[in-house]
C-alpha cells in the first residue's frame, strides 16, 4: 500500500495526563508499519460533558502503510495497555486515541468514521491539528480548520508551554 498521512488525536485526564500522552506517542511510534512524522503541543482543557480533571490532549501525523481498520485496531491495543476502563460513557480515561484523519479518505461504517465525527466541532482536536497542518488545511466534508476554528473559539483550551 502506498503510505498515506494519518492524524491521531490523543487524550487523557486520569493519573499524570501530561506524561500519559508522552508515553503513547512512544506507543504511536512501535505500531508496525507506520512512522511519526510530527507531534503538536500538549494542551489543557477543562471535559465537556464529563466529570474529572482537565484533559491533556495533542494530535500526532504518522506516516503509514496500515489500512484505516489496521491502524485503530492497533489504536485500541494501545489504549488497552494504558488499561482504559470504560465503565459508563463519557467515563474519563486514562488515554483516548482517535483517528482522526486518513489521508483525504471519508469512511463510515459501524466501527469506524473518519473524519472522526466529532472532531469539526472540539478545539481541543483543531487546535493542536491546526498546528501541524496550518489553518488552510481542509478537513473533508467540513472545509478549512480555519473556519472551524471559529465556531469553536469560545471553548476555553491552553496550550503548556515548556512541554
Ligand atoms: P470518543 O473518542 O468519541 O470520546 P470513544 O473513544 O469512547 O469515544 O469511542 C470509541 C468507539 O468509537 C470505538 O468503538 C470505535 O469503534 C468507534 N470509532 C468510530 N470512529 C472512530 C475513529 N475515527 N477513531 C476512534 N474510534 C472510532
Ligand atoms: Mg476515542
Amino acid at each position: 500500500m502506498v503510505p498515506l498521512l494519518a492524524y491521531v488525536g490523543l487524550g487523557a485526564n486520569l493519573g499524570d495526563p501530561a506524561e500519559a500522552v508522552r508515553t503513547a506517542v512512544d506507543a504511536l511510534g512501535r505500531m508496525p508499519a507506520s512512522r511519526v512524522e510530527a507531534v503538536s503541543g500538549l494542551y489543557r482543557s477543562a471535559p465537556i460533558d464529563a466529570e474529572g480533571p482537565d484533559f491533556i490532549n495533542a494530535v500526532a501525523a504518522l506516516h503509514t502503510t496500515l489500512t484505516a481498520y489496521e491502524l485503530l485496531a492497533q489504536l485500541q491495543a494501545i489504549e488497552a495497555e494504558f488499561g482504559r476502563e470504560r465503565p459508563y460513557t463519557n467515563a474519563p480515561r486514562t488515554l483516548d486515541l482517535d483517528l482522526l484523519l486518513y489521508g483525504d479518505r471519508e469512511i463510515v461504517s459501524d466501527d469506524l468514521t473518519v473524519p472522526h465525527a466529532r472532531m469539526h466541532e472540539r478545539a481541543f482536536v483543531l487546535r493542536p491539528l491546526a498546528e501541524l497542518t496550518g489553518e488552510t488545511f481542509p478537513i473533508p466534508g467540513r472545509g478549512p480548520i480555519a473556519s472551524l476554528l471559529e465556531a469553536v473559539s469560545a471553548q476555553p483550551i491552553t496550550k503548556l508551554e515548556n512541554e
